[in-house]
């Protein structure tokens, strides 16, 4: 895709305003939120429970609309797709990693990451390569025949995280990728992002409510009041 935005920026998100309806009630989530991500940056997206963190990513992801304000990204707005451009928009741009990993149980390892893949128009020895791929950059090749259920947390993450890479999208998006892994494994974890990120050039945003997990990141944001902060609000 092209990367050509006016200013550079690969993720350029400008007065957007997120409201919920529950019943009667408004919940009103994000007002007037501003956030651009650079080509290859590495942010850690923090805020309390209820902030928001998931609600930006899945704009970001197109995964959700916002009510007001646009999103760019890489020099396209994704706020004013069709559902069926955004859908194929999403298979091509867009790899999710989430706390809970998400695989299907029934399928092996090398299934599950091969899943994105039956969106595309690789044929089958071209999937079974980038399979391959994606499983070695993880560290998991010798698992590739194994069952969700027959790994650890961290492998299923690992799991996940090739899942997410497999068809090489321009942002990888994780939602709290550690907060079910004890300190060691989420540890290894967050490594492998961070290679990802510094020898891959991938452009990362991730969710996470751990400090030593944003430390990882090359700049952290903070939603407080459906606005991002570049400190720590007291
Ligand atoms: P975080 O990820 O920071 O914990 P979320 O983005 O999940 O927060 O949620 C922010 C707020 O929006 C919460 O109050 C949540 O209940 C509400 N919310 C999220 N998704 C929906 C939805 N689909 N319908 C109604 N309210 C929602
Ligand atoms: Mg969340």
């Amino acid at each position: 895709m092209s990367t050509n935005t006016s200013n550079g920026a690969l993720v350029r998100i400008k007065d957007v305003d997120k409201v919920f309806h529950r019943g009667s009630e408004e919940i009103h989530v994000l007002g007037g939120l501003n956030l651009e991500v650079a080509q290859g940056e590495f942010l850690a997206l923090m805020g309390p429970s209820g902030s928001g963190k998931s609600t930006l990513l899945n704009l970001i992801g197109g995964l959700d609309r916002a009510t007001r304000g646009t999103v760019e990204i890489g020099g396209e707005r994704v706020d004013a797709m069709s559902d069926r451009a955004l859908a194929a928009w999403r298979a091509r741009h867009i790899g999710l990693v989430f706390q809970f990993y998400n695989l299907l149980p029934v399928l092996t390892a090398e299934k599950n990451v091969e899943l994105p893949l039956l969106l595309t128009h690789l044929n089958k020895a071209q999937r079974r390569k980038h399979v391959a791929a994606a499983l070695d950059i993880v560290g998991l090749t010798h698992r590739a025949k194994h069952h969700p259920r027959t790994l650890s947390g961290g492998e299923q993450q690992r799991v996940g995280i090739a899942r997410a890479i497999v068809t090489d999208p321009t942002i990888l998006l994780c939602d709290e990728p550690t907060g079910d892994l004890d300190r060691k494994t989420g540890d290894e974890i967050l490594s492998l992002l961070q290679a990802l990120n510094r020898e891959q050039g991938k452009t990362i945003v991730m969710v996470t409510h751990d400090p030593h997990a944003s430390h990882r990141a090359s700049r952290t944001v903070y939603l407080n009041k459906g606005q991002l902060l570049s400190e720590a609000p007291e």
